[in-house]
């Protein structure tokens, strides 16, 4: 009789292609995982790789920080229940009056916890949608919500443009200043056209938005356009739902994103960060809509106390820390270092961003500003795992290298990221990384 080989015997890529569903991958190198310690990722076989991404932003004080460790041991070891639908728990409601104290917004509210991001939009959806009785919403192409019904269907991102009908929802482009097809005042013009025709405003619930557009490329919007969205909203009794999921909580230079265009949301979303790595998320809003109880938002796990132990321990650094002043300054370094770049390689067509949320913009000539094949931006990629840095890549051409590393990110790391950077894309513009190498993790 032979033997089954030991599982170890495979690599960890391996069996993951076995076991893992497909539909639960969006996976951008061969980098398979054995651990993490602060900025670096390690890799099978102990490799560290600077993590320019930090897996997409959850990492946000970067892997194995103590206090985490230590205050989800001690609410693991000691647990106050499971489930905060059941019982209260210190964790869940120390987090949430913390939230609520540094989250801006009038009167009453209060918060709801989840364990994403797409569970906390979707959260927002049904409950705007029951308290208010508006059943339409408004968003953007471009934005990514989630994939749960309710978020996914007021995304507008074209990953997901044929998984969904999505009925009542009006999506707007989100003006784009080194693209300007359809400037800010074009779309808000576009707006108030749909409202005076086939949108009345009164069927509206909300307007979701992104105040930096992530997953859609890494788009900062021209100044005053999120205040003129608010003023809209304001006018004609329509929520406004800031989803912060990516780039809050000190990220973008700022403690909250919003914050750079001094707007106040009726609803905020956060995530990825907020847990520090474990799951959590929380959407905060006003009372009369929190307290709607037919919405019935209940999830047995969300708000467990060894989540939201983590969730205290981030939100509580990033405040005592300044962790937003931090990403600010290292978010310079890093993009003035790429812009600096611009010289030596033609297909740089822009570095945008705000402190730790950084874009390249590459494109296949500067004066149209065409968008470079996908295929090209994977292989920049690929390269820059090979040379030891990990990132991503966002836009709907895909041709957006994303940054959002931890909030943690030195200026040194910042530098040699910029270095592993600047190589991968001479090493790609010289032919150096082959359409075979990238082949496996082309998603579109
Ligand atoms: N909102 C934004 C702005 C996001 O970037 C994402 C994820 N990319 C989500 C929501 C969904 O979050 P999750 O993947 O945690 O469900």
């Amino acid at each position: 009789m032979t033997a089954e080989p030991a599982p170890n015997a495979r690599s960890l890529r391996q069996r993951d292609a076995e076991v893992i569903a497909e539909i639960a991958r969006l996976r951008f190198s061969p980098l398979s995982l054995v651990g993490g310690r602060g900025n670096r990722l390690i890799e099978e076989g102990g490799r560290e790789i600077l993590d320019l991404s930090a897996s997409a932003g959850p990492a946000a004080l970067g892997y194995g920080h103590p206090a985490i460790v230590e205050a989800v041991a001690q609410a693991t070891s000691n647990m106050a229940g499971a489930s905060l639908l059941l019982y209260p728990n210190d964790n869940a409601v120390s987090l949430a009056e913390t939230l609520l104290a540094i989250t801006p917004g009038e009167g009453g509210r209060k918060v709801w916890f989840g364990h994403s991001g797409s569970d906390a939009n979707d959260c927002a959806v049904r409950v705007l949608q029951a308290a208010t009785g508006r059943t339409r919403f408004i968003s953007f192409i471009g934005s990514y919500h989630g994939n749960l019904s309710g978020s996914m269907g007021v995304s507008g991102h074209t990953a997901m443009t044929h998984t969904l009908p999505r009925p009542g929802l009006v999506l707007l482009p989100y003006p784009d200043p080194f693209r300007p097809r359809f400037p800010a005042e074009a779309v808000l013009d576009l707006l108030d056209y749909q409202f005076e025709t086939t949108c009345p405003p009164d069927q509206v619930a909300a307007l979701f938005v992104e105040p930096l557009m992530s997953d859609g490329g890494l788009i900062v919007p021209p100044p005053g356009f999120l205040k003129a969205l608010a003023a809209r909203c304001r006018r004609h009794g329509i929520k406004l739902v800031v989803d912060e999921v990516k780039v809050g909580l000190g990220r973008s230079g700022l403690l909250h994103c919003f914050e750079h265009e001094e707007v106040v949301p009726d609803m905020v979303v956060f995530g990825k960060g907020l847990g520090g790595g474990l799951p959590l998320s929380a959407l905060v809003g006003p009372r009369d809509i929190m307290d709607h109880a037919p919405a019935f938002a209940l999830q047995t796990t969300a708000g467990n106390p060894v989540a939201t132990a983590a969730g205290r321990v981030v939100v509580e650094t990033i405040l005592r820390e300044r962790l937003w002043e931090h990403a600010a300054r290292v978010g310079q370094v890093f993009a003035d270092g790429l812009r600096a770049l611009a010289d030596r390689h033609a297909c740089i067509g822009e570095v945008r961003g705000r402190g730790l949320a950084v874009g390249i913009d590459l494109v296949a000539d500067r004066a149209t500003r065409a968008p470079v094949p996908v295929t090209t931006t994977a292989k920049v990629i690929y390269r820059g795992y090979e040379l030891g840095a990990a990132f991503s890549y966002v836009g709907l051409k895909g041709n957006v290298l994303e940054f959002t590393p931890p909030l943690t990110l030195t200026e040194a790391e910042a530098r040699e990221g910029v270095a592993i950077v600047d190589q991968a894309l001479a090493d790609v513009a010289a032919g150096r990384v082959s359409d075979a190498a990238v082949a496996p993790f082309m998603m579109w």
